[in-house]
């Protein structure tokens, strides 16, 4: 079983302290923080040195995570990653499985012939590079399989942090238990967690309860100006562009979480949001059921991630991409409306 092998070569890695380098993927979200901060302190916990490095800064809604402050930003200190990098025993991705998925580090990272571990929850990964992989599919989120690694270890090992960060991870992930909950166990270790973590309902609040007025305003204008239905393909797209980000005063983070809303409503099937980025356009899918957004993303977006919730990225412009996306409805029309 992958899981015991993982575990077993884990086990002898961690026997002698090393130096830890610990990569997750660009636009950081709650699971990315999460499960990296988590690991994080249960290397050092066993004795480790550990540093965290991430391409890009991540949303002020996660900068109250325990240990947030520590994390190096390549794209502010690039020689630094670099020698941390060069110096590291070890290197562990999380949250993602393809080295263009860590954005400026990439070109480091592919570079690099360091022993390298994965842990991750998406979609296709290529195990070729890695000593051990704890790389699974039908997990919430991969703060669940960190927690789930601390725990072979022993439950000694949890503390505030450790359970704030992967409660941080699980909830953002399941969208708070709303979807990508596909098993009995996420709910065990949360309950698990809530037992360490100050309070439940604070790290709610911190993370969600954390808009400008700008931010909600520029939901309710996604929404209320800018969202198209099409019935014909029980899809909804929303776009924005850099105009549009910058009268709201766009700060990064503020368009997560719309791409949820129109789910809400009882027919559609996949929410598409495409918004305009420095040179590219950045599309966000999520969906219900079983249509697959990874393979809409993955054949036409040069994307990814999961069954139900997927991104991808596009060099062109705006008006372009959405005539992709119009273009490759008719192709999915069918499995759109058998769901
Ligand atoms: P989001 O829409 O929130 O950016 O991403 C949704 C999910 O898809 C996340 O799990 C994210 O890691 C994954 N994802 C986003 N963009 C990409 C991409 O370009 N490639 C791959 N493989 N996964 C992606
Ligand atoms: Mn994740």
């Amino acid at each position: 079983m992958q899981r015991d092998s993982f575990f077993l070569t884990l086990d002898e890695v961690v026997r002698t302290p090393k130096r830890f380098a610990l990569i997750t993927h660009v636009n950081p979200d709650g699971d990315a923080i999460g499960s990296s901060l988590a690991f994080s302190q249960l290397l050092r916990k066993l004795g480790h040195e550990t540093e965290v490095i991430v391409s890009n800064d991540f949303p002020g809604f996660l900068a109250w995570m325990p240990g947030a402050s520590d994390i190096h930003i390549y794209e502010k200190n690039a020689p630094l990653c670099d020698k941390i990098l060069d110096q590291a025993d070890c290197v562990v991705l999380l949250d993602f499985n393809q080295f263009s998925r860590s954005g400026l580090v990439q070109d480091k990272l592919s570079g690099l012939k360091t022993s390298k571990i994965l842990i991750d929850h998406h979609r296709e990964p290529n195990l070729d590079n890695f000593i051990c992989a704890l790389s699974e599919t039908q997990v919430s989120s991969t703060s669940e399989l960190v927690a789930e690694t601390i725990l072979h270890f022993g439950e000694q090992y949890l503390d505030a942090s450790i359970a704030t960060n992967v409660l941080v991870g699980i909830v953002t992930d399941t969208g708070s238990f709303a979807h990508s909950v596909f098993r009995p166990e996420t709910f065990a270790l949360c309950a698990k967690m809530i037992k360490y973590a100050p309070s439940y309902t604070q790290i709610h609040q911190l993370v969600y309860d954390t808009f400008s007025e700008d931010r909600l305003r520029l939901l309710g204008y996604s929404i209320s100006n800018k969202m198209e239905v099409l019935d014909d393909y029980a899809t909804t797209i929303i776009s924005l562009t850099k105009e549009e980000l910058a009268r709201f005063n766009y700060q990064p983070g503020d368009t997560e979480g719309v791409v949820n809303y129109p789910l809400s409503m009882k027919k559609m099937v996949m929410s598409v949001l495409v918004t305009e980025r420095q040179g590219v356009v950045r599309l966000s899918f999520r969906s219900k059921g079983n249509f697959s957004v990874h393979e809409l993303a993955q054949k036409f977006f040069n994307g990814g991630g999961h069954t139900n919730a997927a991104g991808g990225t596009l060099t062109c412009s705006m008006d372009e991409a959405l005539n992709l996306l119009h273009r490759v409805l008719p192709e999915y029309r069918e499995k759109l409306l058998q769901q």
